[in-house]
Order: C-alpha cells, then structure tokens, then sequence
C-alpha cells in the first residue's frame, strides 16, 4: 500500500448498485468532489452496458473536476508510479477509478461471481469490461472536445464487495480512523459485514468471508433469504424487522402503528422508529429486541475476531443510540468474556456517502 496520507491525491469512487451508480472524485482526507448519479439501467442490457454506463459515470466525473478547476495533476507532486496519478507514456495523468459491487465479487481477479442485484450475471469480468469502455473515453468527440481525456486516463484498480469497500471507507475516514481490526455491519435490506484485520478487509479463502449478517442468533428462527434458520439477517434487516411488527399487532397488541396497518399503508423501518421516538411501546419492544439479536450476534463475531471496534450503518442504524444502540450493547456486555467485551461498538460516520469514499480507496489499495 502506498503512503497516500502524505500528500493530496484524488481517485474516483464508484458505488454500483441495481438502481444507480454513484460516482465521485475523492481526495485522499476522504472529502468528495464532483459527484454524479446515473440510473444502472440494468434492464436495457448485460453487463457490457453497465460497464458502459459506469465509464460515463466517471467522465462525467472528470469532467465536472475540470469544470470546477480542480487540478488532479498540480496537487500529486512527486507521484510514482506506486500512486494513483502519474505520467504515462501517452503523456495522460492516470486516475485510480475503485468499484463497490453488490454480490460475491472475487477481488483479486475482478471477477463478479454472482450478484442479487444483477440476475443472471455469473462470473462477469467486469474490471476488464470497465476498463475496456474508460479506453474507448479517450477517443470519443466528447474527448477532442473538451480536452479532458487528453490530461486524464482513468483506470479501474480495484473492486470489491459494496459492504468491504464501505468497511474500507469508515476505516480510512470514518469511525474506524485509528484502529487495525474492525467489524463493521450494514443495517439495510439485507444485513451486510465487513471485517478488516491488520488494517486490510479479510476477505477469506474463497472470497466469501465477512457474511456477519448470517451469524445465527437463534437455532430454529426466522427463514432467512440465504435459506437458513435464525440469521441474524432475519431479525435486523428492514423486511424483517417490519414482519416481527406486524404478527405482533396481527395477534392483538396495541400500536400507534394499527391504524396505518388497517389503512392498508406499508410500514417501515422509519415509521416504526418515529411511532418509537413518540413512545410506542411495541415498537419501542422491537428496537430492543433488534438490538438484543444484534448483541448476540456481535459476541459471537467478538469471541472469534476480538476486534477493537464494531461500526454499526445503513438506515436502521439511524433508529440511534437510545432505541438501538443501548440494547446491543446492554445484550453485549452480558455476554461477551471480558476482554473481547471491551469491543466499542458505535455508529458509522459516513452514512451514503461510504459506499464512494471505500470505492475511492479501493483504487488506493490497487489490486490491478
Ligand atoms: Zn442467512
């Protein structure tokens, strides 16, 4: 890894997910400039089209910096070629470009194994198709028009899993700043996780490592989407914590929530944390009870990492410390052993823009 901290850099963070791709320029303290969002438009075609599209993402980047009069070159004094930016042979600037990419991506080879966003992809090799379509930017018209791609030439250096580069993200610039070995979870959809040791994402032996979502916390539980029994996915992701509300209220306990449930109005995450802030007492029972299987989970994830630190995102998270974090960690401290208990446990500081940021930091790391 390079000494990137020494000097100001920027590479380009790209969040691939099945609705948008989210791009931006991102200076090596972490701050972002120049962002773009651009629908996936994973119906209009494979991945070749999404490759396309997420070139574009990043000249429209490019483009934006130079519009802004940001000089990626002038503020890289002294790069080597161990840096994100230095002259090539064809006189362009090399920009590190990073992916997150949801499903089980195989990083060192840029490989897409598989992904629930993207029905149908297997074993994509989607850095060599971004890289292909970021070579075809340098001989578009656009290109001769404004010059851009004259000075710039984008590279993709590295992709990961969206959960592993938001991990990278909080590690590098947010609430994981300082520390060497982390957990870190994903409070969605889904529950993802992400577990960094030595200062890098362990990733295991066969890419699959850090599926923190799928620790179980209860033996004959809940049916998870992964087709097991008790994950702690089944508790705490947004789906399910909804359902363990609504068969509560379906068996007759009281809620601020029935009336909204009667008047056939979807309910979420959110609503049910308002009914909680305002005093609900059943959904204030299922914060607790989110926050108790998250504990379990996490002594479990502490007992066999005895990591520093465990940073808790995504939108359930922003349920906050009174309803959600005080439960994980009154659950936590009663079970863990005494030193691994001494784990903090605390709230991501990078919300959305994490996703970015890790990608940004992806290309920092350069796997290619
Ligand atoms: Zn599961």
């Amino acid at each position: 890894m390079t000494n990137y901290r020494d000097e100001t850099r920027y590479s380009i963070g790209v969040d691939l997910g099945g609705t948008d791709i989210k791009a931006g320029l991102v200076s090596s303290a972490g701050d972002i400039f120049s962002r773009v969002v651009l629908p996936t438009n994973v119906e209009s075609g494979g991945p070749k089209v999404v490759a396309a599209r997420i070139a574009e993402a990043v000249r429209q980047v490019l483009v934006h910096a130079e519009t802004a009069n940001i000089d990626l070159i002038s503020k890289n004094p002294g790069s080597t070629d161990e840096g994100t930016s230095h002259l090539l042979t064809d006189d362009r600037h090399e920009i590190g470009v990073g992916l997150g990419t949801p499903g089980l991506i195989i990083a060192e080879t840029g490989v897409v194994h598989f992904s629930p966003n993207f029905p149908g992809w297997t074993d994509i090799p989607l850095v060599a198709y971004v890289n292909a379509e970021l070579e075809k930017l340098h001989h578009t018209k656009h290109a001769a028009e404004t010059g851009t791609h004259k000075k710039y030439k984008p590279i993709l250096r590295g992709m990961d899993n969206d959960v592993n580069a938001m991990t990278l993200g909080e590690l590098h610039h947010g609430a994981g700043v300082g520390y060497r070995s982390l957990v870190a979870l994903t409070l969605g959809t889904g529950v993802g996780g992400g577990v960094v040791i030595g200062g890098r994402v362990y990733h295991g032996s066969r890419n699959t490592a850090g599926e923190l979502g799928h620790t179980i916390v209860e033996p004959n539980g809940r049916v998870c989407g992964c087709g097991n029994l008790g994950c702690l996915e089944a508790y705490a992701g947004a789906k399910n914590i909804v359902e363990r509300i609504q068969e509560k209220i379906a068996v007759g306990r009281r809620s601020s929530l029935n009336k909204a449930m009667r008047d056939g109005i979807v309910l979420t995450p959110r609503m049910i944390a308002e009914a909680a802030q305002a005093g609900d007492e059943l959904a204030i029972e299922i914060f607790a009870e989110t926050g108790r299987y998250i504990g379990i989970a996490l002594t479990s994830i502490a007992h066999i990492l005895n990591p520093q630190i465990a940073i808790i995102g995504g939108g359930i998270a922003e349920a906050g410390e009174k309803l959600l974090f005080e439960p994980i960690r009154k659950e936590f401290s009663k079970r863990a052993m005494d030193i691994p208990a001494q784990m903090k446990i605390v709230k991501a500081h990078l919300g959305n823009d994490a996703g970015i940021v890790g990608a940004a930091m992806l290309a920092l790391e350069g796997f290619f």
